[in-house]
């Protein structure tokens, strides 16, 4: 009796269907009969075949609502290792697709989410890492002069310089890491508009001359045409220009750092091209990764955060564009991109 009525109460969403077909079916046995002991043999077959109709749809129904809870329940308990597990029979083959897709969609962002995880974890480590860096340096130096090398003009110059270059580091580290936690929270909003190429590249290369002096290192900036206007935000733009002719600076110990402008067509092509340590292929997709830096020590003695070429990146991708890398070690490299005139 109690499965009749869980079979009558999984078929009740059909209760006003089988009401009309009751209604139909005793309509045609009064007009089919005048007899009123007919009639109610009659009603009483359309009941008992009524009856026997709910029961056994409430039971498909029951059965198939059985079999659609396990498959989420499997899915909710992780016991399901791929998707061809889910099998909902030949009647539900649309809802099963359905339901694959949405464990195929569930499995992806589950491992998004762990992998997100431990970028997360990753970068956290790396980040106190760099900062552990400079600040024992900092801390040495200052231990040292205050343990008595303040008072000898032989080392105590020296030793405040030391300190004050790793202060540099922590600074250029401090403004990195804001450019990429605005990177990553969408705060870095782009403006886009043309600019003149020629009177943008200039006034950066220049700012160049002294970092370049210094190292005996020829700075050229070849011919721009002056009209040459191209499209992009000047601010972000200027970032990575600045990035990659402080990185061939960095990493040219002789020769030269040249700058030039190429039209392609409806691009125009900014490209830094250095005379410098060059970078082994190995290397070359990963130097885009924060923190990742060919030779480390090389990288934090120029003031490196390991983390310019991994903000330059996205800023690229933020105009539709990517950077290309030619280098050979020991020759030198380029690093290039287009933007649209
Ligand atoms: P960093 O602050 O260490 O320079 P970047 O993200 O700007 O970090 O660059 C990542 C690494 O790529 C550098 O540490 C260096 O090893 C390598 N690299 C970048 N530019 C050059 C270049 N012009 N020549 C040789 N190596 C380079």
């Amino acid at each position: 009796m109690s499965r009749l009525k869980e079979n009558f109460f999984y078929s009740r969403v059909f209760l006003s269907e089988f009401i009309i077909l009751g209604l139909i079916l005793f309509l045609f046995a009064i007009l089919l009969s005048d007899s009123l002991l007919e009639n109610l043999l009659l009603l009483s077959l359309i009941i008992i075949g009524l009856i026997y109709f709910v029961d056994s749809v409430g039971a498909k129904r029951k059965e198939q609502i059985r079999i659609i809870q396990k498959a989420f329940d499997d899915i909710k308990n992780n016991v399901l290792a791929s998707p061809d597990e889910i099998s909902l029979g030949k009647q539900l083959f649309e809802l099963e697709a359905d339901i694959k897709s949405m464990f195929l969609k569930t499995q992806t962002d589950i491992a998004n989410l762990k992998k997100l995880e431990q970028v997360r974890t990753e970068f956290l480590g790396n980040v106190s890492h760099e900062l552990r860096t400079p600040i024992f340096a900092i801390q040495g130096f200052l231990e040292t002069l205050l343990g008595g090398a303040v008072d000898d003009p032989k080392v105590n110059r020296n030793f405040v310089a030391k300190a004050y270059s790793h202060t540099n580091n922590l600074n250029n580290l401090l403004h990195d890491l804001i450019d990429i936690s605005m990177i990553e929270s969408g705060q870095m909003r782009m403006s886009f508009r043309y600019f003149n190429v020629q009177e943008f590249l200039i006034p950066i290369v220049n700012d160049f001359k002294p970092a370049a002096a210094e190292k005996n290192i020829e700075l050229i900036l070849y011919n721009i045409k002056s009209k040459l206007e191209l499209f992009g935000d000047k601010t972000r733009i200027k970032q990575v220009v600045t990035n990659l002719i402080s990185n061939a600076i960095k990493y040219t110990e002789r020769g030269k750092v040249e700058i030039l402008v190429l039209e392609e067509g409806k691009f125009g092509r900014i490209l830094v091209r250095d005379t410098g340590l060059g970078i082994a292929d190995k290397d070359i997709s990963r130097i885009f990764e924060r923190f990742y830096r060919v030779d480390k020590d090389r990288s934090r003695a120029v003031g490196g955060t390991g983390l310019g070429l991994a903000i330059v990146k996205h800023i690229l991708e933020a105009h539709n564009t990517k950077m290309e890398v030619k280098s050979e070690p020991g020759k030198g490299s380029e690093f290039s991109f287009l933007l649209k005139k």
